[in-house]
């Protein structure tokens, strides 16, 4: 099944918008999970753009930080607040009893 178009295969990058081929584009998951592909169609971002990326849900990540103050708050007091509030949006690890 990979055998005969895959050079000529193209995706579009998500980011700038290039074409690039498919073997050199790398996939993007915006949910962050590579390894769960059934029913889901990856998105692609050419190797300089990925290189860009962190490999987490960025969109999400960036507003609780910026929320928080990042760079802004002390560092203590930063760490406090974001355990806290993914604490709240999240659900704690552990069971309280
Ligand atoms: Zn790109």
């Amino acid at each position: 099944m990979w055998l005969s178009r895959t050079h000529t295969e193209t995706v579009t990058c998500l980011a700038c918008g290039e074409q690039v081929s498919r073997s050199k584009a790398r996939e993007y998951d915006k949910h962050g999970d590579r390894w769960d592909r059934d029913d889901k169609s990856f998105e692609h971002l050419c190797k300089s753009c990925y290189d860009g990326l962190c490999h987490y849900p960025r969109d999400e990540l960036e507003g609780l930080l910026v929320e928080l103050e990042a760079g802004e708050a002390t560092r203590e007091r930063f760490l406090s607040s974001y355990l806290e509030t993914v604490e709240e949006r999240y659900g704690t690890l552990e069971e309280e009893s």
